[in-house]
């Protein structure tokens, strides 16, 4: 099976939850990762998990709510959650919000110290903001570029502290070369694949809702660039994401 290691299970998709999961397992995608971004999303994210044995939750706080307290949100209750298998989406976004990269550091800080308070990993989002990035994500810390497409030579320094690093639609875009070309350097054993549905619908798909069985189709672009076979890839991936969270371990 393939997993798709982030996706956004909150927004409004056709036919609700229930379709989707339907059209993922028909697509061999027998697990997914709900991220979550906005605070007030948290509780409805636990609450789709709950109904599925084969969704799970990272839990966290987007960058563009600085306003947020993660010692009140990301609660001990909400990540004891059996569901919860990491803390993210969590990082910095300077394209839009420049002006609040002091909170946004703080804010980004404070849940790493949450995520290794309860020995978690962590899914990063990163736009515009790859030195401070760099700089924070320590090797105290584990986890997952997520939506990666910033430079190979950031993928370098996070490869030395362990995190991996996830493939989205967007490897699949025509003027994705050098993205593509970063995924052929980085190890096999460190990469896991994500929708970041409903955004970034892979080709032949673009333009359309983001869904997880879509995930099929960055899945082929990989397998393609890493001359792998697509069961050989799944195989891989699926360790990778058992690495990545150990939570899951068991549940897949
Ligand atoms: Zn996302």
């Amino acid at each position: 099976m393939f997993i798709d290691t982030h996706c956004h299970l909150t927004d409004e998709y056709d036919g609700g939850v229930d379709a989707i999961v339907k059209r993922a397992t028909k697509a061999g995608v027998g697990a997914l990762v709900c991220a979550t971004a906005n605070p007030d999303d948290i509780i409805g994210a636990l609450q789709i998990a709950a109904l599925y044995d084969n969704i799970f939750v990272t839990t966290g706080i987007h960058p563009e709510y600085t306003n947020a307290n993660p010692y009140e949100i990301l609660t001990d209750a909400i990540i004891n959650n059996p569901h919860v298998i990491g803390i993210g989406e969590i990082g910095l976004d300077y394209h839009y919000g420049k002006q609040t990269r002091d909170t946004q550091i703080k804010l980004f800080e404070s849940q790493l110290e949450i995520a290794q308070k309860h020995n978690m990993p962590v899914a990063v989002h990163t736009r515009d903001a790859e030195d401070d990035t760099v700089a924070i994500l320590t090797d105290k810390y584990r986890g997952v570029m997520h939506c990666f497409t910033s430079s190979w030579d950031m993928a370098r320094k996070m490869l030395d502290r362990g995190f991996y690093f996830s493939a989205s639609g967007i490897i699949t875009f025509k003027n994705a070369e050098s993205i593509r070309e970063t995924f052929v350097k980085i190890p096999n054993d460190r990469i896991v694949i994500e929708t970041d549905s409903p955004y970034c619908a892979p080709v032949p798909y673009r333009g359309n809702k983001c869904e997880p069985a879509m995930i099929i189709e960055t899945a082929k672009v990989l397998a393609n660039i890493k001359n792998l076979q697509l069961s050989e890839l799944e195989t891989i991936l699926l360790q990778n994401v058992k690495a990545l969270y150990p939570k899951c371990n068991g549940k897949l």
